[in-house]
């Protein structure tokens, strides 16, 4: 089952019986659907009931959560430099792993979850720059988005910027729970500084502050002091003595918490670069 937050005008919050969220960005022509989830139901005919618009798919990045709903699609776009990523997360491993881990949801798994093949996702063309950072227009029909490379989660990372609301979609760029560890994410203290660089970079080209954000692990939309202010939490002497933390994989994890403001951040300290400390 699907659920749905319509949270600003033509842009819808979509969350999964997994758990995750996607968003669909509607103009008056055309609309973008912002990752796919876990895909255990047929999420494009989900989004048919929302739309009747031509969907255009982006991937947020290639870790299985946001790209298997892909399989419901014919055409999906996903920055080139995750495709090895899309591959791996879309074996037969991996989705042993997933169909484990919604049965033990309640989830109901379909017959072809483990066989179905899902089509190769195509590469992303940049054709412009924001800032240092690559980037792309689509133009939804009076509503304009920008396709914006950020490496950080992982390498071929991607966020959506809706100018007109001045919004912007992390996927997994940023959460109040930010998973930075995995074998292909950046050192955080990278991430950290890219992020606080493209808010710069945005606020600047467009004279005005972000005021809303969407991530991927979060069913409401959030406000854009909270991620100004979860970048500022997480400094290098945070991280310096941030607990270990097991997550289960041969990593040197560790957590910086905030109970209070409910932020997570979790990252490989062995990645952290001891310069400008
Ligand atoms: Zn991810």
């Amino acid at each position: 089952m699907f659920t749905v937050n319509h949270v600003l005008p033509g842009v819808r919050h979509i969350t999964d019986a997994m758990g995750v969220s996607f968003t669909l960005v509607e103009g008056s022509n055309r609309a973008i659907l912002f990752d796919t989830g876990y895909g255990m139901e047929d999420v494009k005919a989900y989004v048919e009931t929302l739309t009747d618009k031509p969907v255009t798919v982006y991937l947020s990045h290639g870790h299985h959560d946001h790209m298997l709903g892909a399989r419901w699609f014919g055409k999906a776009f996903l920055c080139a430099e995750d495709l090895e990523e899309f591959i791996e997360r879309t074996g037969e491993g991996q989705r042993t792993k997933v169909m484990k881990q919604a049965q033990e949801q309640q989830v109901p798994v379909p017959e072809d979850f483990m066989t179905v093949p899902i089509a190769r996702p195509e590469a992303i063309c940049f054709t412009g720059k924001t800032g240092s950072f690559e980037s792309k227009y689509e133009e939804l029909g009076n509503l304009e988005v920008l396709v914006i490379k950020v490496p950080g989660h992982t390498p071929g990372s991607i966020v959506l910027y809706v100018p007109a609301y001045d919004l912007l979609l992390t996927g997994d760029d940023w959460n109040p729970c930010t998973w930075m560890w995995f074998p292909t994410s950046d050192s955080a203290n990278l991430w950290r500084e890219r992020m606080k660089e493209l808010i710069r970079t945005l606020e600047e080209e467009y004279g005005r502050s972000i005021r809303h954000v969407i991530c991927s692990h979060r069913p409401m939309m959030r406000e854009g002091n909270e991620i100004r202010g979860f970048l500022e939490y997480v400094t290098d002497r945070r991280m310096k003595e941030a607990p270990a933390i097991d997550m289960g994989a041969p990593i040197n994890t560790h957590e910086i918490r905030n109970d209070e403001k409910d932020w997570q951040l979790i990252f490989d300290q062995d990645k952290i670069k001891e310069e400008g400390q």
